[in-house]
Order: C-alpha cells, then structure tokens, then sequence
C-alpha cells in the first residue's frame, strides 16, 4: 500500500452565468455541468494518475451522485473499497457559479456525506499501513486526528479550509503543505505581499515541523524541518489556462513521489512539474498528467 487518502468526496455543480447575483438577486444559468470534485477525491485521483496503489477512505451518500464519484474515481485507478456509502445523506455537493469572460466565481459547499465520517472508518489496513497517510480538512476534525494517529507512515496534512490545528494532530504531522493563502491565515498574519525569508519565518511560526507552501505561477517553497536551507521551486514553461485543482494536482504528485522513495526536495520538484501540466486544461480533473508526461515535462 503506498498512499492513502482520507477525504471529501463532492459533486462540483458548475453554472456558466453571464454575471455572479448579488445578495438576494435572482440570474439565470446558461448552463450546469457536473464534475467529480472535492479536495480529498481530486488529490487521490491525481495521485492515482501518476501511479499504482492509491487508496481513497470516505463516505458517499446512497445516492446517484456517490456512484458518479466512485465511477470517477475507479477510472483515475483509485481504490475505492473504503467508500463507504451513506443510507439517508445526500453525497458532499459544492454549487460554483462562473462568471463569463472574468471567470469570477462563487463557492456553496454542502457537506452531506463527508460529514459522516466518524472516526472508526478510519481504523483500516488502508489508513494504518498507507506510507504516506494525506489528510485534509473537509472531513470531521476528530476524523482526521483518529487518521493521523493511527498512522505507521508519513503524516502530511493540507490544512484548507484552515482552521487553527491542535497540537496533537500537528506532532502526528510529518508534512504540512498549506497554499500562501493557509499559510498568512494558520500564522494569523495579515495578506500581503512576502518575500520568500518572510514566509520562510512564518511557516516555522506554525510548526517546527517541514512546510511545503505552494505559490501559484511562482512554484512551491520547501522548509525542512531540521532548520536547513528552504528551497524555492519554480515551474517549467507552462501556458496556463486554468488553474482550478492545481494545488491537488500538486499535492497528490507530492504523495506519490514521497510514497517512491524521493527525497523531500526531489518530491517538491516532480509536484511542481506535474501541478505546472494541471494548468494546461480546462477543469479540476481535466488536464492530470500522467507520469510519464511528468517527466518529459522536468527534463
Ligand atoms: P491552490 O490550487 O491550492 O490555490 P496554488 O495556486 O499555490 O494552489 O497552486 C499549486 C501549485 O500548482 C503551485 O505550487 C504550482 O506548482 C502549480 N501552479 C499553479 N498555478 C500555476 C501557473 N500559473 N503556472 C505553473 N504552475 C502553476
């Protein structure tokens, strides 16, 4: 077993609107598409992409929708044996109008199922002996915890939506790997524009432990845990047309190379090249590369 998901599992609604409604405004849609989505499944399909032996754990509702997301899921060449399906709860939705021309968007997630989680779906083979363990946080926190603890392999954490972590959860962690966006928020600093030191400082004011902080078109900045040296990746030459679930991409890369035996630095740079090929089509799932596209893209 090599990389275990335990996650969201969502139905994207996507609706094409000529402008976003403001509050208590009614527009009409042009269109609505469905796609797979959630942070979870769109991290262990791109990891599945990439290679063998990726297993996902979450709940579905009994619903259509669950099976959409498992079919979806089954053909990235995840295992799915651990979805669980859910009698009476509606499979995780998230409602996305998208505005024409600008591409502005508005996010309405419903839980449904994720929610669902309890802490004993985690108590599995899938979860104990995964060499490296992915967790978000779209799922119950006290889910993520029993995960983490339960855990022989690497730990690594996406905190989005960030919230504050409990220091118990953070010592499980091996690997925390926020976006810029996470990192300001769990630092409780303001937005701003920051130059590498300065993120490097505050990534070590919220864990002793490695941070991966990835930077959109500017790559990804790794902060080993032992004080050394950070480095700053940046992406070969993509033209990017969309970059919906490049942190995904990002992240479900990052297992697998963690999962192969790469060193955190050569992991860093095969993420930021398989995230960078993410960009170039339409969609959260539309454009993952698979490995071989990868490395034609790092040579
Ligand atoms: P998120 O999707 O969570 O907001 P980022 O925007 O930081 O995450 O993107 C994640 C990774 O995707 C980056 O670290 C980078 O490797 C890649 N990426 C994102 N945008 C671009 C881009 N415009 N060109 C090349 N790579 C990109």
């Amino acid at each position: 077993m090599s990389v275990t998901v335990v996650g969201s599992l969502n139905e994207d609604v996507l609706v094409a609107v000529d402008r976003l409604p403001g509050r208590g405004q009614t527009v009409i849609a042009r269109t609505a598409t469905l796609a797979p989505g959630g942070k979870g499944a769109n991290q262990a399909a791109a990891a599945g992409l990439l290679g063998p032996g990726v297993h996902m754990v979450g709940r579905v509702g009994d619903d259509p929708a669950g099976a959409r997301q498992l079919a979806a899921l089954a053909a990235s060449r995840v295992n799915v044996g651990r979805v669980l399906r859910t009698a009476g709860v509606p499979t995780g939705s998230a409602t996305i109008p998208v505005e024409d021309g600008t591409g502005e968007n508005l996010i309405v997630v419903v839980p449904g199922a994720n929610a669902r989680l309890a802490p004993a779906d985690v108590d599995v083979p899938s979860v104990r002996d995964a060499r490296v363990l992915w967790l978000q946080l779209e799922v119950p926190l006290a889910t993520v915890r029993a995960a983490a603890e339960r855990a022989t392999g690497t730990v690594v954490l996406t905190p989005a939506p960030p919230q504050p972590l409990p220091a118990d959860l953070l010592d499980r962690v091996g690997l925390l790997v926020p976006n810029e966006h996470e990192l300001v928020q769990l630092a409780g600093a303001q937005p701003a524009d920051r130059s590498a030191a300065e993120l490097v400082a505050l990534a070590r004011a919220v864990t002793p432990g490695s941070v991966v902080v990835t930077l959109g078109g500017r790559g990804a900045l790794l902060v080993p845990r032992d004080g050394g040296p950070a480095l700053l990746q940046e992406p070969p030459p993509v033209t990017a047309v969309d970059t919906t679930g490049a942190g995904d991409c990002f992240c479900g890369a990052l297992a697998q190379a963690l999962a192969a035996g790469a060193g955190q630095a050569g992991a860093v740079r095969y993420a930021v090249a398989a995230a960078a090929l993410s960009t170039t089509g339409p969609g959260a799932r539309g454009a993952l590369p698979d490995d071989d596209a990868v490395r034609t893209g790092m040579s």
